[in-house]
Parts: C-alpha cells; sequence; structure tokens
C-alpha cells in the first residue's frame, strides 16, 4: 500500500518537556519518513483543541509541570477517552504515564486527577527511583526495553490494565511488584527516559504498526530498517548496573 500517512500529535510539550522525551516523537516521525510514511504532526498547547490523531505522546515532568498540565489535560478526558475506544496509540513517559490513569497523589499536595485511559493509580514513595532499567516484554523481538527511570511515584495496576513489561534490572512501576509500565487498549505507560525509543526501535515500529492499523483498518507490514546502530546502543545498556 503506498501514499500512507499517519497523524502524530504531542501532548502538551510545552509543559512537560524534561528529561528529554521529545526524542520519543522525533523517532516516531523520523521511522515513519525513513520509510516514505508521510506524517501529519501536531503539537497541542494549552488551549488547543485535541483532534483526531492515530498517534498520542506526553512525555514526562516534575510535580510541578504535572499540576500545571492537570487541568487542561482533565478538560479533554472525554475526547481522548473516545479516541481511545477508537483505537488510538497512547504513549505515556512517567509524568505523562501517571496521568494516563485515574490519579497522581504527590507528596503534601492536592490529588492530581488524571484521564482514566487506563486502570492504574500512583502515590508519591518515600525515595526516588532514579537509575538505568532493563524490562522483559512478551510482545517484542527482542523481548527487552532498556531506559533510565527518575520518579518518586509509585504506580499501580488494576482491571484489565496489564504491565507492559516485568523488570529486570531496576525498580519500574513500583520497586514491589516487578512491573514495568502499562498497558490498555492501544495505550502504552511506561517509567522509561532515556530517551526510550531511539534505542527501543523495535518498540517504536510496534507503535507505528498499530498507528497504521487503526488508520486502515488492516496490518500493514512496514518495510524494516537498518537498526544495527540502534540495537548497538539497547545491547550497550542491557542490564547496565542501576
Ligand atoms: N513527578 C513524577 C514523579 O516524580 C514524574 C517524574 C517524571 O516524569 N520523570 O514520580
Amino acid at each position: 500500500m503506498d501514499n500512507l500517512k499517519i497523524s502524530i500529535a504531542h501532548l502538551y510539550p510545552d509543559l512537560l518537556n524534561l528529561y528529554g522525551d521529545r526524542g520519543n516523537v522525533i523517532t516516531l516521525i523520523k521511522r515513519c519518513e525513513w520509510r516514505g510514511i508521510r506524517v501529519e504532526f501536531t503539537d497541542i498547547k494549552s488551549g488547543d483543541k485535541i483532534g483526531a490523531h492515530d498517534l498520542f505522546f506526553m512525555g514526562g515532568g516534575q510535580d510541578k509541570q504535572q499540576e500545571e498540565v492537570q487541568e487542561e489535560l482533565f478538560s479533554q478526558k472525554k475526547e481522548l477517552l473516545a479516541q481511545r475506544d477508537d483505537g488510538a496509540v497512547f504513549l505515556g513517559i512517567c509524568g505523562g504515564f501517571q496521568l494516563f490513569g485515574h490519579y497522581y497523589q504527590p507528596h503534601d499536595k492536592n490529588k492530581l486527577e488524571g484521564i482514566s485511559l487506563m486502570d492504574a493509580y500512583t502515590i508519591a514513595g518515600e525515595k526516588r527511583f532514579i537509575g538505568n532499567v532493563t524490562a522483559v516484554t512478551d510482545f517484542l523481538e527482542p523481548k527487552t526495553l532498556v531506559g533510565f527511570e527518575n520518579h518518586s511515584g509509585l504506580t499501580y495496576l488494576e482491571g484489565e490494565t496489564k504491565p507492559l513489561a516485568t523488570v529486570r534490572v531496576g525498580n519500574g512501576n513500583n520497586g514491589t511488584d516487578g512491573f514495568e509500565g502499562a498497558r490498555y487498549k492501544n495505550v502504552f505507560g511506561t517509567y522509561l527516559h532515556g530517551s526510550l525509543l531511539p534505542k527501543n526501535p523495535h518498540f517504536a515500529d510496534y507503535l507505528i504498526n498499530l498507528a497504521l492499523e487503526k488508520r486502515y483498518g488492516e496490518n500493514i507490514n512496514i518495510s524494516p530498517l537498518d537498526d544495527k546502530i540502534e540495537f548497538d546502543a539497547h545491547t550497550s545498556v542491557i542490564d547496565k548496573n542501576y
């Protein structure tokens, strides 16, 4: 199928823009363009209408930025839930992941209501988890995901929301249940910064495939890319000490 296109939206990059998570959006765009897939890209900033997109990304941020984005994001909850149920793909990193759940309760502050894209909730922990993470999925090849965590929030999954991966090195969602990240329908959350996708091109392609399937209603096998450099980077940090 020629003339493929997907639309990608970056939610609130003006507010949640720490930890280099924009690298995930750049990776998705480049891996489409390298295959001749056109990308309609939109930065959705405070006050913008959400619009319909095939893939939404939201990065991480400190508690203060999460407070700033929460009201704006919550005002778009109904629209975003509808797009989730229409098969849109979501990727939330850390603070973005936390707000994809029901709520994030920071230390000594008001609870931040999330948009409930997935059955999860987050409570601020006593210590900060900072370090390299290697996690193992059951749906990617290679199975591993590598990245870097920096959070005090402890996230717990409920209902039909399943972990993205299990932790082999690091803490992941809460340092106790052995889970890293979460998935419900085509909504994905993870604590892995890095940014994540440049060193995990197989996960980037998995998300692109889902976004194409959502748009065209069929599984479109995208052509492989020469990912030697990307997987050299991936392999170089697998099981790296915390
Ligand atoms: N502020 C949240 C926490 O500390 C999220 C941090 C982040 O996005 N890296 O858990």
